[in-house]
């Protein structure tokens, strides 16, 4: 192992590349005692050197040129986070033929461009560590990749947007609404100006392909599996799951089910007592199961500066010491594993919760068992509150239909809700969501 000090290009001084260089700064004998070699900032990058910056550095350290950071000899390690795709590919893919070694914490980049990369890193002989792209500062990359290595991973179950968790917790904790819990998110710095790919599900899609490349070797193009956020969740939705002994949670799966990978990211009902629904907040929480090992459990801040901060450090201070180099290297990562066949999203079943809005008249409840029965549906449980009785009026009430059904397919559900959809006695929203088994 090198005992010279390892010399790194920072390439974005914002949110996560502050609280880096804070701790580089802050803690210089526990992260050189840990690393047995001093680690060194020798470039800064950023977009705007007149901007004011929390952290004093000297001004030598600043500039506005990730070229000529990325190119310099005295750098060994790229450090990319900037974010976003350009320049931040082109950063990545140049510290590479420069012969640099990379940490990012970019897992939209990974996930568009993660085969150039890997291929590139591949070529050039060189590292690429990413422990902060998924679930923020839980060290679940190395677990996967490194401790749980003995294992094929059979099940992920996980939380892994903070945003989402926090707006579901306000909604079920605090009885706020949607609208009003997304405000409060943004006003506390868990939500960006912009939430769209936070609520969307696309964020904790792009981080369940991470993982599932990892876990199982299979790379997954989001367009391949279910994706839905908590952007379309109503308040009504969340208390009736609660009277039945649910929490809804944005939960990201991915199972191996008979050889084959089925994928989703939706809001899901999950019982009170699992610990994955006592998980509140801006908090990350994954279950992972293998099949040495059995389950296994992790939760932690998946966002924010230091948590962020402690995934990178650990990926530099593993670079430091050569652990990463030979992980990466072991890793048939973006390579040639046989790829697991993926499920197409029709054929996942699970059993759901379906929130029906319907005429309070006779005959609707029958017209709804008999079209979920023709599709083989069977139910659990069916509630429907009682309505107020309306004198003096002819227009009928509409009234909420609750049904938990058993195990059945998506398709089947599908093909049932697109008849429900033709009957003038139902109403929308015609709300269906998935409950972990
Ligand atoms: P950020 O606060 O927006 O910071 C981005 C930094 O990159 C800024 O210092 C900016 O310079 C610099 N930059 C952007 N474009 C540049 C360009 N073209 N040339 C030079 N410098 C440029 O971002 P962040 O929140 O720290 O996130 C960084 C990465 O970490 C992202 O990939 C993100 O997905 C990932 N991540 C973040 C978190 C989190 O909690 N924030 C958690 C997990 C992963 P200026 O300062 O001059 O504008």
């Amino acid at each position: 192992m090198s005992t010279a000090p390892l010399r790194l290009a920072l390439v974005g001084l914002g949110n996560v590349g502050t609280g880096v260089a804070q701790v580089l700064m802050h803690q210089t004998d526990r992260i050189c005692h840990r690393s047995g070699r001093t680690i060194q900032l020798q470039r800064v990058v950023v977009r705007d050197l007149a901007k004011p910056r929390e952290l004093s550095l000297p001004r030598e350290l600043l500039t506005d040129d990730w070229q000529a950071a990325v190119h310099d000899p005295n750098v060994d390690v790229v450090v990319e986070l900037m974010g976003g795709i350009h320049p931040a590919r082109e950063v990545v893919l140049a510290a590479l033929a420069a012969g640099k070694d990379v940490v990012t914490a970019n897992k939209a980049l990974l996930c568009q461009c993660g085969d150039e990369i890997f291929a590139a890193a591949r070529q050039s002989g060189r590292t690429v560590a990413f422990e902060a792209a998924v679930a923020g500062g839980v060290p679940i990359i190395a677990a996967v990749g490194q401790s749980l290595a003995g294992n094929q991973i059979q099940t992920i179950q996980a939380i892994l947007n903070g945003t989402s968790n926090y707006i579901l917790s306000q909604m079920l904790l605090e009885h706020q609404s949607y609208g009003d819990a997304l405000g409060q998110a943004q006003q506390l710095g868990f939500a960006e100006a912009d939430p769209t790919l936070d609520v969307d599900g696309t964020d904790a899609a792009q981080k369940l392909t991470l993982l599932v490349q990892l876990a199982f070797g299979t790379r997954v193009p989001v367009s391949q599996f279910h994706v839905s956020g908590i952007d379309c969740l109503d308040q009504k939705d969340i208390q009736y799951a609660s009277s039945l002994g649910y929490t809804i949670k944005l939960l990201a799966q991915a199972k191996l089910v008979q050889q084959r990978l089925e994928l989703s990211v939706r809001p899901t009902l999950v019982r009170q007592d699992r610990p994955i629904a006592q998980t509140h907040g801006p908090f990350n929480a994954i279950l992972l199961e293998g099949d040495v090992v059995g389950p296994v459990w992790f939760s932690g801040r998946g966002a924010g500066q230091l948590p962020t901060a402690s995934a990178v450090l650990a990926d530099i201070i593993d670079l430091a010491i050569g652990r990463s180099q030979l992980t990466f290297r072991q890793f048939d990562l973006w390579g040639a594993r046989p790829a697991f066949e993926v499920a197409p999203p029709s054929e996942l079943t699970s059993r759901f919760y379906l929130r029906l809005s319907v005429e309070d008249r006779p005959h609707v409840m029958a017209d709804v068992t008999h079209i979920l029965g023709r599709h083989g549906i069977s139910l659990a449980s069916v509630i429907q509150p009682e309505s107020p009785e309306v004198s003096g009026s002819d227009a009928v009430p509409i009234v909420p239909l609750i049904i938990m059904t058993h195990r059945t397919s998506v398709g089947a559900l599908q093909a049932a809700d697109a008849e429900l959809e033709a009957l003038a006695s139902i109403k929308t929203p015609r709300v269906c969501l998935a409950v972990a088994g």
